[in-house]
């Protein structure tokens, strides 16, 4: 299948336009960017052109950030194409559902990724976990800001999401291995003076069997970075580390450490199986998730964030 990517930044080029080139399913037929453009690809400035003109390509997908994309993939669908979205699949709840209405009255796919859940220890994770009593689950997610989002300015803007950008894959990875519903009951989140969106967060879920669910999101992290979602069961304790790519249950350590590995080329594989069958993939949960927590988050200022 001919795809179109549109948005050719950091994460069209580390690893969409990798995972299409190795793809037997995918054939990247052109790119949408204003800036952008890969060696040996039609490149469009607009997506409107590119849909006139390029009715051979049926998939477009959208690699911009998350406050633009409502209105390029609602073009693209009333173009009559399937789409797939980057995570957050919008700014808001209220687009997402938007967006999977017009594809659904369409009869066309669209496919909310979640490249975290395809981390190769998540499905594991998730089978060990479904027949064990939860106590307590802590998500702890530390990275240094300026090493993974240099000079990007919308990750401070409103819908930008703040340390809930890289955060959001942590909940997509909860919401995924848990086999109940969680919300959130309390956040707090700092905010530099400067920014519109948190460097750091501390959240508190509800689980319905009561257990003990926390998170701690920082973009100040110098060092190591730490990616781990522990879980203390009545039948042993389980850890995801390295953002799903290692797992130790009891000292016992499975996978390699090797972060995002394989998950953007399971993504394409999936969006290819959802185009064969006509499907539609649009999880909210993880975006329910982080929007309440923007909710009735605790807000306090703190130092400016100067890139
Ligand atoms: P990015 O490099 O800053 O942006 C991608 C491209 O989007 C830009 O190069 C820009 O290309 C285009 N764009 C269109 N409208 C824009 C606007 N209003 N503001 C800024 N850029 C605009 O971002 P990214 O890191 O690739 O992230 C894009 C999406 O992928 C985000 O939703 C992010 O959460 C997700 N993601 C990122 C990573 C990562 O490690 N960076 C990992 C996984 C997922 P033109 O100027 O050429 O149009």
């Amino acid at each position: 299948m001919k795809v179109a990517l549109v948005g050719i930044g950091k994460i069209a080029l580390d690893q969409h336009v990798p995972a299409i080139s190795n793809s037997p399913d995918w054939d990247l037929a052109a790119t949408v960017s204003r800036h952008g453009s890969i060696d040996g690809i039609e490149a469009f400035t607009d997506l409107g052109t590119l849909l006139d003109t390029r009715p051979d390509i049926r998939v477009i997908s959208l690699c911009v950030p998350p406050v633009p994309r409502f209105d390029y993939a609602m073009q693209a669908l009333a173009a009559g194409r399937h789409v797939m979205l980057e995570k957050p699949p919008g700014a808001t709840l209220a687009e997402c559902h938007a967006l999977e209405r017009a594809a659904q009255e369409a009869g066309l796919s669209i496919y909310a990724t979640w490249h975290s859940r395809e981390a190769d220890m998540v499905g594991a994770a998730k089978a060990w976990l479904a027949d064990k009593t939860l106590r307590k689950l802590t998500v702890t997610w530390k990275e240094d800001v300026r090493r993974w989002h240099p000079g990007q300015a919308w990750i401070w803007e409103p819908g930008g999401l703040g340390v809930f950008d890289p955060g959001i894959n942590a909940l997509s990875i909860v919401t995924e291995i848990l086999p109940v519903d969680i919300h959130v009951t309390g956040a707090m989140l700092e905010i530099p003076q400067n920014c519109q969106t948190p460097i750091a967060a501390e959240l508190r879920f509800h689980h319905p069997a009561g257990a003990d669910v926390s998170g701690v999101f920082d973009w100040r992290q110098d060092g190591d970075q730490i990616w781990e979602i522990e879980a203390i069961t009545d039948a042993g304790t389980l850890t995801l580390r390295d953002g799903g790519a290692l797992m130790e249950i009891d000292g016992v350590i499975s996978g390699e450490a090797a972060p995002l590995a394989g998950e953007y080329p399971r993504l394409y594989a999936k969006m290819a199986e959802l185009v064969s069958r006509g499907g539609r993939d649009m999880d909210l949960r993880p975006m329910t998730l982080v929007t309440d927590a923007l909710a009735l988050g605790h807000r306090v200022q703190t130092d400016p964030f100067n890139d």
